[in-house]
């Protein structure tokens, strides 16, 4: 196998996706699974449909038509508002889109129109990210002329938390979407379908809340991934965190003083980080650098350091003992070093299949 190269352990995903369709099914909240991370692989969109998710979403239309050319036919939601040069792709690919203008919202009924087709709008509310969203004072009035346009459902509102500034998903800002989706139906009769809560940083309060009020979907990408919640990076319990490693490949070893010498000034990417003299260490280089991942979303195995990386080296100290040139070890990412990895062309993806025969694995706290 080439190195480097992304294992994504199938098995355990569907478990994760399980898990979290089973917790959040008992508070009456229903997942859409978010691909964006996964570069539109269907093998993980299999996986996740095995687990019992029949929603997913993503950010990039590129992505979703990867998916409908791979023969994936479940909803899929565009989950970053179209651009309008792309409203043709978005309308062919995509049920639903998450919008927040009404300009783009006007050229995906007209497009709709023109192609035969009911595009769903989820609006999507401003509740103090600062990240999309429409203002809650104006939903009204959006609501409004989006229901006056034909070939259009106004499927749901929903709202973003904790991606641009950090604001944490809580019974105050989600009872705020609860009431503005209570009010939209006492205004226009009928009853909005989807009421979409949040991304993985919403799990917590979905999980502890005593009152998820109108909330009956969240968008979970890292939680089931990764099996950590966003907001402090911590576990979840009953999920694994190693179900997507990278691999990569050691070039070289070397016995070498822990301190560089010679005038210094910038390095490849700016300051070089400062070092501390530890004599002499094995430097270890494994080929995979900036171009490939986020070095700081790195976790090494036991006995490895990292020290920096370039576009194309990972530097390390490996203590006492050189590596064997051409052996691999494996690194946990972070969703950061995730993402990157995913969408280089340098890093390889394997998928380890699941082993149907063995029984579904049970799910913790049942
Ligand atoms: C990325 C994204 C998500 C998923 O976020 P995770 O933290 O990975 O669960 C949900 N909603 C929107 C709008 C997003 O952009």
């Amino acid at each position: 196998m080439t190195a480097p190269r992304l294992e994504v352990d199938l098995e355990k995903i569907e478990h994760n996706a399980h898990a979290l369709v089973v917790k959040l099914a008992r508070r009456g909240i229903s997942v859409t699974a978010v691909t964006k991370a996964t570069l539109g692989a269907p093998e993980i969109v299999e996986a996740l449909c095995r687990a019992g998710v029949t929603a997913f979403a993503d950010s990039r239309i590129e992505n979703i038509e990867t998916l409908r050319e791979a023969g994936t036919s479940t909803t899929m939601t565009l989950l970053r508002t179209p651009m309008l040069s792309q409203v043709q792709r978005v309308v062919k690919s995509a049920d639903v889109s998450c919008n927040t203008e009404i300009d783009v919202i006007r050229e995906l009924s007209l497009e709709s129109g023109r192609t035969g087709r009911t595009h769903g709008i989820i609006l999507m509310v401003e509740l103090g990210d600062l990240r999309e969203g429409i203002m809650p004072g104006d939903l009204k009035r959006i609501a409004r002329d989006t229901l006056k346009l034909p070939n259009l459902v106004l499927a749901g509102i929903g709202a973003n938390l904790a991606c641009c500034s950090g604001i944490v998903p809580d019974d105050r800002n989600m009872s705020e979407l609860s009431i503005l989706a209570d009010s939209i139906d006492d205004t226009f009769g009928g009853t909005l379908d989807i009421v979409t809560g949040g991304n993985s940083a919403n799990l917590q309060w979905a999980l502890d809340s005593p009152d998820t009020g109108r909330i009956n979907d969240l968008r979970l990408g890292e939680s089931i991934l990764l099996g950590r919640e966003p907001l402090h990076r911590q576990p979840i319990d009953g999920l694994h965190t190693d179900a997507i490693t990278l691999v990569a490949e050691v070039i070289e070893s070397k016995m070498k003083p822990s301190l560089p010498w010679g005038e210094v000034a910038q390095a490849a990417f700016g300051e070089p980080t400062p070092q501390t003299d530890r004599g002499e260490v094995a430097r270890t280089i494994f080929a995979v650098g900036r171009q490939d991942i986020d070095p700081l979303g790195l976790v090494p195995p036991d006995g490895i350091d990292l020290l920096g990386a370039s576009s194309d080296h990972l530097i390390t100290n490996s203590g006492s003992k050189r590596l064997a040139i051409g052996t691999e070890r494996t690194f946990q990412v972070n969703y950061s070093a995730l993402v990157r990895a995913m969408t280089s062309p340098f890093v390889s993806k394997a998928f380890i299949a699941a082993d149907y025969k063995k029984p579904a694995p049970s799910i913790p706290g049942q």
